[in-house]
């Protein structure tokens, strides 16, 4: 636990793990990232629910950039709940198996969905996940989605990216409940449409099975239980994932950390970029020795050692 964590903030104090006590800061610095740049898919720029329900549907078998073609061809061919409706059944079908979209149910569930929404629900989706919950096909995971992008009216998601991330940012345990709590705590209220898509690109961009923390910019690092430990495993990342990603991680913050400093002890360094460092230790003086030996001999640093004392500076 890092100085800027305090005992878990909010009623279930004791329940939940210990979230940074800066809430607002934490949800603040994902939201800017996300709205500073994301991957621009194009159910990302509509609140249509029949739109977002097609590619929630869609993704759920498919690779992403695999479903924005067939996304958009479904969409010119059944532009609306009412022309999906009124289709031929096995068009629909044909079409799904065309696009290679997975198991052909998903397709007849959708068009009786959009029959559903057409004869029972008067041509308008339902606009919150219990009342989406209705339309046939449609589990809780996709309910919640569908109410949050189209209506900004859902609860926080928690996929498996969203699973990694909590576990590795705020330690949370590997318990389905755990989750749930968390990833409700951390939500803003009412701001399911961007907090969502935010913590999922967060998963998806930046702490994916092998973690980009830095290249991504993950405006977590400094909360990160992860970050600061360099244990990067998962519940679905059992294995410390990548080591060579792991070293590349801790030579770029030494030489982040030196670019403010002009000399600095190589113990002091141990401790500020990893809270577990301890000098006789696994992550200790040796483990620090071999990366900053990796960081000289590409001429990055200088590591000086005389008397008792080794310190260490930009070259
Ligand atoms: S700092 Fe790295 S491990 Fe932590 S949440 Fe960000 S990407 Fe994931």
């Amino acid at each position: 636990m890092t100085d800027s964590e305090g005992a878990a903030a909010g009623d279930d104090a004791g329940e939940s793990p210990a979230l940074p006590a800066d809430l607002d800061a934490v949800r603040d610095a994902l939201v800017d990232w996300y709205e500073a740049d994301h991957r621009d898919f194009p159910w990302r720029r509509t609140e249509d629910p029949y739109e977002v329900l097609v590619s929630e549907v869609m993704s759920q078998q498919t690779q992403l950039d695999r479903v924005v073609p067939a996304w958009e061809d479904f969409l010119d061919e059944w532009p609306t709940t009412a022309d999906l409706a009124a289709a031929d059944r096995a068009d629909v079908v044909a079409f799904w198996s065309d696009h290679s979209l997975g198991y052909n149910n998903r397709a007849k569930y959708l068009h009786e969905a959009a029959g559903q929404v057409e004869g029972e629900f008067d041509g308008a989706f339902p606009e919150d996940p219990d009342g989406l919950s209705e339309l046939m096909g449609v589990g809780p995971y996709t309910a919640n989605a569908v109410a949050s992008f189209a209506f900004d009216n859902g609860n926080a998601v928690v996929d498996t990216n969203v699973k990694r991330v909590l576990y590795r940012a705020f330690d949370a345990p590997d318990d389905d409940d755990a989750f749930e709590r968390v990833a409700s705590r951390l939500m803003p209220a009412g701001e399911s449409q961007v907090w969502n898509n935010a913590i999922m690109e967060l998963g998806g961009v930046a702490c994916g099975k092998s973690p980009r923390c830095d290249e991504a910019g993950c405006p977590w690092r400094e909360w990160c239980h992860a970050y600061q430990t360099g244990d990067f495993t998962a519940p679905d990342v059992p294995e410390q994932p990548s080591f060579e990603g792991s070293r590349r991680q801790f030579r770029g913050r030494i030489v982040r950390l030196l670019g403010e400093r002009d000399v600095i002890s190589l113990d002091t360094l141990g401790h500020r970029i990893r809270v577990d460092y301890s000098p006789d230790g696994e992550h200790g003086r040796e483990w620090l020795r071999g990366l900053l030996s990796d960081l000289a001999d590409d001429g990055l640093v200088e590591v000086e050692d005389s008397g008792d004392e080794t310190t260490v500076r930009l070259r």
